[in-house]
């Protein structure tokens, strides 16, 4: 069967991917996969065992799980197991671990095996730090999105008060700094800029800006494809 049309999107930890990819494929009506979102319940479900980290587990667990999304609104919903675990994957604790889980070969060989059948299911748009490179090289609109640091906790900082949580900005810079690194310098498909991917650093632009841009260029791309 011929794949759909996919859109890839890759970068750095807080860089708005999720929400820019959500609100594109709203859009143009096309599925939306978070893949940052399955390496975050694969780290989840380590953590309800109860046992510490070591690569077997996370290998055999990212074998077994069952990871579905339900677009509800502005959320998009994840499912691990049956169980909804949409704002739990989001806990200080995943965030800690989940580069550790994500750098284990079994656990990306898993998650990218699903990543490809999901793509294949018609048009979509995936978000993660291999898309370009790893999962769908062979894409033909890719973006690499960015935006500096200090901008990047700055957005995240206001997220986690929108909730009501107090944010240490020093802290969440520097969690930021260390989740790139590990995920820029882990041997099995680091986070790189695809050679034919577009950079777009969104440092200076709105949401609207963004998703707008990622639009044009979709449309531009499927002329041509
Ligand atoms: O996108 P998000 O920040 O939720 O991703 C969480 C983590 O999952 C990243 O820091 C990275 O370690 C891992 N990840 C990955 N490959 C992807 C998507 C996410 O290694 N395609």
């Amino acid at each position: 069967m011929k794949n759909g049309f996919v859109i890839a999107i890759d970068g750095p930890a807080g860089a708005g991917k999720s929400t820019i990819a959500r609100k594109a494929a709203a859009a143009l009506g096309f599925a939306y996969i978070d893949t940052g979102a399955m390496y975050r319940s694969v780290t989840w479900k380590l953590l309800q065992t109860g046992q510490p980290f070591s690569p077997e587990l996370a290998g055999r667990l990212a074998r077994e799980i069952r990871i579905s999304f339900r677009p509800e609104g502005s959320l998009n919903c994840v499912f691990v197991d049956g169980t909804e675990v949409t704002e739990a994957i989001r806990s200080a604790a995943v965030t800690g671990l989940v580069s550790r889980v994500a750098a284990v070969p079994a656990v990306r060989e898993a998650m990218v095996a699903q990543q490809r059948r999901m793509g294949r299911e018609g048009d979509v748009i995936l978000d993660g730090r291999d898309i370009g490179t790893v999962v769908f090289p062979d894409s033909p609109c890719k973006i690499y999105l960015t935006a500096s640091v200090e901008e990047r906790a700055r957005r995240r900082g206001k997220e986690l008060e929108a909730k009501g949580q107090a944010v240490d900005y020093d802290k969440l810079q520097a969690d930021i700094v260390s989740r790139d690194k590990q995920d820029m310098e882990r041997e099995t498909s680091p986070l790189k800029q695809a050679e034919d991917a577009v950079y777009l650093d969104t440092s200076h632009m709105s949401i609207d800006e963004v998703v707008g841009a990622i639009l044009k260029l979709a449309a531009e791309r499927r002329l041509r494809a």
